[in-house]
């Protein structure tokens, strides 16, 4: 099992962190991507320095910071990006449900990091969130996508939390771009994202969790934490009719393929 985006340095895990991953790594979960996603939370890949060969890390700027744009911070990114273990620049993009008054700063934050992300050719990972009552977070990303994809986006991307149309799901395989499953497939109202997974199929799916956030439908309102992607595997087995252990095994195999961590 993978949990592909998690947020463990949060402080709401201060007191139980290491007992969470133990019991996890008994639960045959192979890697975690721990995603630190604002200047001040960079340093915080310390935390998980004992559990080397488990622990990725992606290190961006998420986009309620557009103020943290500035050259300073991109060099201390880039620098960070360096380390062992760092394998991906995110959660970056465009968030019109907190912050819908912010979409020109959000976008030169997302375009100031894709350029990061393409000169050390690492892995991008997406946050795209869109207003109450339109896709304008969607639609605009895939806008900005269109203008760079003549420049080339030769590396692997995901949409993470994906919360767009069925429309969006194609837009996004037609790019190569994987898309990022949690719980939230669990909540009753969330047919569209159950659609979706049968649209994007089984090879183009990770599983993450997005700990603290959105737990399952069993434990709303309640911490989330990773051992949660069993409920989500088991979930995504259920819509597509295929056994636990393929999903488990598929999205391990999909996990190699976006981070190359493996590849020789
Ligand atoms: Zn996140």
């Amino acid at each position: 099992m993978i949990d592909s985006h998690l947020h463990l340095s949060d402080s709401q895990f201060d007191i139980d962190r290491y007992n969470l991953i133990d019991n996890c790594l008994s639960k045959n979960f192979k890697s975690f991507l721990e995603i630190l996603c604002s200047a001040d939370d960079w340093d915080k890949y310390h935390l998980f320095e004992k559990y080397a060969d488990y622990f990725y890390f992606a290190f961006g700027i998420h986009p309620e910071y557009p103020s943290h744009l500035n050259d300073n911070n991109l060099r201390m990114l880039e620098k960070y990006l360096n380390i062992k273990n760092a394998i991906a620049v995110g959660e970056i993009g465009i968030d019109l449900w907190y912050y819908p008054d912010t979409i020109g700063q959000q976008l030169q934050l997302m375009e100031a990091q894709v350029d990061i992300a393409n000169r050390l050719k690492k892995p991008l990972i997406f946050h795209i969130r869109n207003p109450r009552e339109s896709n304008k977070a969607y639609d605009e990303f895939f806008a900005f996508i269109k203008t760079r994809i003549k420049n080339s986006m030769e590396i692997p991307a995901v949409i993470h939390s994906f919360s767009g149309t069925l429309e969006d799901v194609s837009k996004a395989l037609d790019l190569g771009f994987m898309i990022g499953i949690n719980a939230t497939l669990t909540y009753p109202k969330n047919q569209i994202l159950r659609d979706a997974v049968k649209k994007a199929g089984i090879k183009n799916i990770l599983t993450e969790t997005d700990s603290p956030y959105l737990p399952p439908q069993s434990s709303r309102g309640k911490r989330n934490n990773p051992s949660n992607i069993a409920e989500i595997i088991r979930k995504i087995s259920e819509i597509l009719e295929i056994p636990f252990k393929e999903i488990e095994m598929q999205t391990e195999e999909n996990f190699k393929r976006f981070t190359r961590i493996f590849h020789s």
